[in-house]
């Protein structure tokens, strides 16, 4: 991956820096729910003021579809980030326009103002619709650093149109750093055996990366509902389990490939239940067995724990995305739970992405034994799929420094 200026190399004394964060934590009632993601962005925050930079900042919040709606300002997050920070952190009621420009202007070195939630603007997602936006938003500073890499996936105003203002200015924060470092390296210079463990519910949504990734890891491990057109294409029955049939030509000419087919652990048994509910009846069935008709497969079953319990430490990476059932019901969250107990006692690297993965792992308050829990579930998967993200793709090339 080309390399990518970095925050520390931006001489930033006396100027002023416009920063791209990704403060979409969930709220309830104004009330911060999880302020990871904030606390997430802190070293490059104070990395910013330690070299005498004033900081503005800029995120969006929530789904208001382009309109001005107070359920979601960003006002509540000015006032917690100064709480963690023991400082003000001034507060734009609106991203662009006069009170921005004069309140961005007004800010001296080491403080800081946050600008109201971006997607009170269409253009913030569909940039063709004002590309002065994104001009005006630009104008509020010297550099732009970009630290939100849950949102480097998305083709936005503040992601990939306000850097372009920025030739040569444009940097990586140090949380887009640590995802650039770990995730590429993935990609890259992976240390063999390479593993990967995919779950979570439509294969249809991960057959990119599941296709990436066969061409790059030793084994992948599948669970959740990603397991069933695997088993259609072998004619196994699934019961009502999750149905993609048009996948299945695709998983049979994989199949072909000696190479490629060996590569796939599929889970050697299943638990079935009668409904979708954590008060369903429940059996272990055999994988080559199938899912018994108006039942469906909601987790993996305890053979599979334990011979993947027995693999897993073979491995010298481990990738995983995506819970192996059903995890929010307790009765299905087996499978995941025991997997990733299992990780966290490891010595090999081990990168967890996406949301579920991870909420798992904290619930289990294991999210300190991981090398790396990555930020972005859509991002990391995209970047491993691609292999490039439009948000850093927009970041100026270490070769372009001045
Ligand atoms: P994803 O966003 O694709 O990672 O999917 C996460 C969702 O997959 C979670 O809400 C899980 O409940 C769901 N899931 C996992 N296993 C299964 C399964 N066997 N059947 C249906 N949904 C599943």
């Amino acid at each position: 991956m080309v390399q990518k200026l970095k925050l520390e190399d931006l001489p930033l004394q006396g100027k002023k820096v416009l920063m791209r964060v990704d403060f979409n934590v969930p709220m309830k009632l104004g009330k911060i729910l999880d302020d990871s993601r904030i606390r997430a962005t802190l070293p490059s925050i104070e990395k910013i003021l330690e070299k005498g930079a004033a900081l503005i900042l800029m995120s969006h919040l929530g789904r208001p579809e382009g309109k001005k709606d107070k359920t979601f300002s960003l006002a509540p997050i000015a006032k917690h980030l100064g709480e963690l920070l023991h400082q003000e952190v001034f507060f734009a009621e609106d991203c662009i326009g006069p009170e921005a420009e004069k309140k961005a202007q007004k800010l001296k070195p080491k403080e800081i103002l946050l600008l109201e939630n971006l997607r009170f603007y269409p253009a913030e997602e569909d940039p063709k619709q004002d590309p002065s936006f994104a001009k005006k938003l630009s104008q509020l500073a010297d550099f732009y650093v970009n630290d939100a890499f849950g949102a480097a996936h998305r083709a936005h105003s503040s992601i990939t149109e306000v850097p372009k203002y920025f030739p040569n200015k444009s940097a990586a924060g140090c949380l887009m750093q640590k995802e650039i470092f770990f995730l590429s390296g993935l990609l890259e210079t992976p240390k063999h055996p390479f593993f990967a463990i995919i779950g979570g519910a439509k294969l249809s949504s991960k057959m990119g990366v599941v296709l990436q990734l066969l061409q790059k890891v030793d084994r992948l491990f599948l669970g959740g509902g990603m397991v069933f057109p695997f088993l259609q294409a072998q004619n196994i029955p699934i019961g009502s389990s999750l149905s993609e049939q048009a996948l299945v030509p695709k998983i049979q000419a994989l199949f072909k490939e000696k190479q490629i087919k060996d590569k796939i652990r599929l889970p050697v048994d299943l638990v079935v239940a009668d409904s979708f509910t954590n008060d369903a009846t429940t059996r272990i069935v055999s994988t080559k067995d199938g899912v018994p008709e108006h039942w469906q497969g909601l987790d993996i079953g305890p053979k599979t724990c334990q011979v993947w319990k027995e693999e897993l430490p073979t491995a010298a990476t481990i990738f995983w995305n995506g819970p192996l059932g059903v995890y929010e019901f307790p009765k299905f969250s087996t499978g995941t739970d025991s997997i990733a107990t299992a990780l966290a006692s490891l010595s090999s690297t081990r990168i967890v992405g996406g949301g579920d993965s991870l909420a798992s792992i904290a619930k289990l308050d294991l999210s300190g034994r991981f090398t790396h829990l990555s930020t972005g579930g859509g991002a990391s998967l995209e970047l491993i799929e691609e292999g490039h993200l439009p948000g850093i793709d927009a970041l100026s090339n270490v070769s372009n420094k001045k």
